[in-house]
């Protein structure tokens, strides 16, 4: 970290001790995309612009397979993407099932602000995205091909229950710093004006059903801003996520005078209350940030990193669990 923006930020940080900017992201390779976000904040940039570029960062890294390009096929061998962003004055737009497209969380805003609705799907998001410009690409790379084609031979391809929570529980064992230790980037900012916003982007459970949709596109579930309060995300199994409205959730007992770490662990428990068995075979994880610029996570299992990006601090923590 350098430069002379991070001095004009620590200043601002000052004021009225709320810590600002701040923008954080879930697992460690959110550290990329907050400096991809800090180009924006550091520079007294609106929250809704950094979380945007900050997960594009993300979205279009080979390397990654949980995010947009070179993500994950679902059985079928096909990419098919969600994301979801959200600002300081409850506009949001949402994407979902979309494939062919980098930067799904660039069709998300463009759904929030030149369209009357929220939420996207499929071919006619698609359809969306090629009418304003945005190029279709395959994001199926040689190397997450090759991953899906080794899953294919020992995988049993009919349709069975659960599969789903069977491989993510086999591929997200956690591994500090290994190859699988990632998913979904959730994103979530304070900007130097005191404004919220965040982003959530993903291609979902790997081998997933073809249409499955998770949380990451829902509004309320994957991810939730409200200016007033604060903001969240999450990531992990999303069918957890979407049972309790968890990011919504989180929003409301931070506003109920929770603390950021508080509100995720009472979401988790509550998941931990109404799913006991399954709770202890999967992974999922909260991230949040309230309006003074407090932050915290919780998991239920460990092996769930976030990173963390102010004016002083280039962070990555490990996020307490239940398990
Ligand atoms: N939450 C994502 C989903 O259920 C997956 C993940 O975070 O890995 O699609």
């Amino acid at each position: 970290m350098a430069g002379k923006d991070l001095l004009a930020v620590s200043a601002n940080t000052k004021i009225g001790s709320v810590n600002k900017p701040v923008v954080l992201s879930t697992w460690s390779f959110g550290k990329e995309a907050n400096a991809g976000a800090w180009e924006t904040l550091g520079k007294g940039g609106r929250a809704l612009d950094a979380v945007e570029k900050g997960v594009m960062v993300a979205e279009a890294d080979p390397k990654n397979h949980s995010v947009g390009y070179s993500g994950l096929p679902d059985r079928d061998g096909r990419v098919t993407l969600d994301a979801c962003i959200m600002d300081e004055n409850f506009n949001c737009g949402s994407v979902m099932f979309l494939e062919h497209i980098v930067h799904p969380i660039s069709v998300a805003r463009m759904v929030m602000e030149k369209t009357p609705h929220i939420q996207m799907a499929g071919q006619g998001a698609l359809a969306f995205a090629l009418a304003n410009g945005f190029e279709k690409k395959n994001l199926l790379t040689p190397e997450a091909e090759k991953i899906w084609r080794d899953w294919l031979k020992t995988a049993d391809y009919a349709p069975q229950v659960n599969i789903e929570e069977k491989l993510f529980e086999i591929s997200k064992d956690p591994l500090p710093g290994g190859p699988d230790n990632h998913d979904t980037i959730g994103m979530i900012a304070l900007d130097a004006s005191g404004n919220l916003s965040g982003a959530c982007t993903t291609s979902g459970l790997a081998y997933k059903r073809h249409g499955r949709v998770g949380d990451s596109p829902i509004i309320g579930a994957g991810l939730y801003v409200d200016n007033e309060v604060g903001a969240a995300t999450a990531t992990g199994v999303g069918e957890e996520v979407i049972r309790i409205a968890g990011a919504h959730l989180i929003v409301e007992l931070m506003r109920q005078g929770a603390s950021p770490e508080a509100a995720c662990k009472q979401a988790i428990e509550r998941i931990v209350r109404i799913r006991p068995e399954k709770a202890k075979q999967i992974q999922v994880a909260f991230l949040a940030l309230n309006k003074k610029g407090e932050y915290g996570a919780y998991c239920l299992r460990q092996g769930f990193s976030y990173a963390v990006r102010t004016g002083s601090e280039e962070t990555i923590y490990k996020a307490k669990s239940v398990y």
